[in-house]
């Protein structure tokens, strides 16, 4: 079991619990080295590592850049980063002031379809108003009894083709890399696995260029055990990871007690080809 978890959210974005809440339970479940990487975000940063200190873990500051690639919204994730980096701040915030006005056409759509009031409810589960998404969305129509769980929700609004969809342009691909990179980061490709299904799906054509335009552009890491991801899924993407010369990633996803996949820590081991993140850390800045 590996007791390093690269990937989790506080209600600084979409997570349920306060970063200290969040250190907290990692270390509580055997999390030795934990890395907070809140959506476009870095304001949680400075309480978990607090946190971290006060519980004995090793910290790692993170962030999860929601990107635009072609028609598919990418996630990637940045390692050790500046939190600092005057290039990172400023991205991060323009991603962030786009989200407001996403969250009024998606509200607007939702009203078409006979949902009214959900602005203001969704934002009453967002501790970050900056930070309004889908999944405070989500949880405000299981609040209204729309649908007995998140995961419901995602199925039948919110997503491609359904009431509450609403297409948005994030960040592009080479901006967010090289903040990441210009931060002293690593840019790791979060839960590849995800991007391979439903509506829209990339299929490996995609995937490979993907991957090619990434390593070119300064991306190092990508996710293989993730809580996203299906065992078979770890070994394909650790496929991938040799295939491309990438430092292999992994992390729960956590946002919350009740909704995640998976719980903080205690993730399966990677692939025997895998090279980990961590064995790099000092050799990238
Ligand atoms: P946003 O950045 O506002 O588009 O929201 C994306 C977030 O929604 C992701 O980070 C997940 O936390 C959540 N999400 C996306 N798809 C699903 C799904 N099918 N089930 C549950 N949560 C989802
Ligand atoms: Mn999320
Ligand atoms: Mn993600
Ligand atoms: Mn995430």
């Amino acid at each position: 079991m590996l007791d390093y978890d690269l990937h989790c959210h506080s209600r600084v974005s979409d997570g349920t619990l306060t970063p200290t809440e969040l250190v907290e339970r990692a270390a509580t479940r055997g999390v030795k080295v934990l890395a907070l990487t809140d959506h476009d975000d870095v304001d949680g940063l400075a309480e978990a590592a607090q946190a971290a200190a006060a519980n004995g873990i090793e910290f790692i500051k993170g962030v999860e850049i929601s990107v635009t690639w072609r028609k598919h919204t990418v996630h990637i994730v940045g390692l050790r980063i500046d939190p600092n980096h005057p290039a990172l701040v400023e991205g991060l915030r323009i991603i962030r002031s786009g989200r407001r006005h996403r969250a009024e056409l998606m509200a607007d759509s939702l009203a078409r379809a006979g949902i009214g009031g959900v602005l203001e409810g969704a934002l009453r589960h967002a501790s970050n108003p900056d930070m309004i998404g889908r999944t405070h969305f989500a949880r405000y129509l299981v609040e209204a009894g729309h649908c007995k769980d998140v995961r419901s929700v995602f199925n039948r609004y919110l997503v491609k083709g359904k009431p509450g969809f609403v297409e948005h342009v994030w960040a592009n691909l080479q901006d967010a890399v090289s903040w990441i990179r210009a931060a002293g980061g690593i840019p790791v490709l979060a839960h590849p696995g995800r991007y391979m299904a439903g509506r829209c799906a990339m299929g490996k054509t995609s995937m490979h260029e993907l991957l090619k335009e990434f390593v070119e552009l300064g991306g190092l890491g990508i996710e293989v055990v993730s809580g996203s991801h299906t065992p078979p899924q770890y070994a394909e993407f650790a496929r991938y990871a040799a295939e491309f010369g990438l430092l292999c990633s992994c992390g729960s996803d956590f946002h919350g007690p009740e909704e995640s996949y998976r719980d903080l820590g205690r993730l399966p081991d990677f692939p025997l080809e895998c090279r980990p993140v961590w064995t790099a850390w000092d050799e990238v800045s």
